[in-house]
């Protein structure tokens, strides 16, 4: 009989104020929390850990030298990783970033190469897009996969100088990370011979974590790996 009155305002609550999926906009049920049961069994998970030779590998090779790199969600178009990486990032939906950065977390938790990296460096907004956004919607992510493989993030060593429009033609991100000078590297004492985790959102040209990646390997003896919430296949 207790329980039956335990339950009533939970449910009422879940009338008045309904929470819904990040990923597929459904009721949540009270169990569930960011994405619904039927999402997280559906996420379109890459493996890339597990594999030898993945897409970014292959997009890398003979660009910078890097010792690891994986992405964790393919991103599809209308698909759940899409609205996931949406929600994140232009509806404010932080708790997204720690829900997926723990998930990912407990995949590579067992990887060798994490005992060997010595700091996360998240890559940074424009001071101008940060104020306007109020939040880098890649530090939920960063500071859960930071918790979970205990491996401090470093938010005052890579800064971006440059604010560059919103891009999504290929050819001209590329073409704009690539020639300017976007990045630049303050602290520079804090990674010397370290290696650093360089941790994005999307992988999409790569142009972006070349560019950060290139200034990072400018300071003496550091290395680097690179990990995304997700790749894009188009
Ligand atoms: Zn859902």
């Amino acid at each position: 009989m207790l329980k039956i009155f335990d339950e009533i305002p939970r449910n009422l609550l879940n009338v008045l104020f309904p929470v819904f999926c990040n990923g597929c906009s459904n009721l949540l049920l009270k169990n569930e929390n960011v994405i619904c049961t039927k999402c997280l069994h559906n996420l379109p998970l890459t493996h890339h850990h597990t594999i030898t030779e993945t897409e970014i590998d292959k997009a890398f090779y003979g660009l910078v030298p890097f010792e690891f790199a994986a992405s964790f969600l393919y991103f599809t178009k209308k698909g759940i990783s899409q609205n996931l990486i949406h929600n994140l990032k232009y509806k404010n939906r932080q708790e997204i970033g720690t829900f997926l950065g723990n998930l990912y977390a407990d995949e590579l938790k067992n990887l060798e190469i994490f005992q060997e990296i010595d700091f996360i460096i998240p890559v940074p907004l424009h001071t101008k897009r940060f104020h306007e956004r109020g939040y880098n919607q890649v530090t939920t992510f960063c500071k859960a996969i930071e918790k979970n493989l205990t491996i401090p993030m470093l938010e005052d060593v890579l800064l971006k100088t440059k604010n560059l429009k919103s891009v999504t033609d290929k050819s001209k991100e590329s073409r704009l990370e690539n020639n300017k000078n976007v990045f630049s590297i303050e602290n520079q004492g804090k990674i010397e011979g370290k290696h650093v985790l360089i941790i994005d959102d999307v992988f999409t040209t790569g142009a972006t974590i070349e560019a950060c990646a290139k200034e990072i390997l400018k300071i003496k003896n550091t290395k680097i790996s690179i990990l995304t919430m997700a790749y894009s296949q188009s």
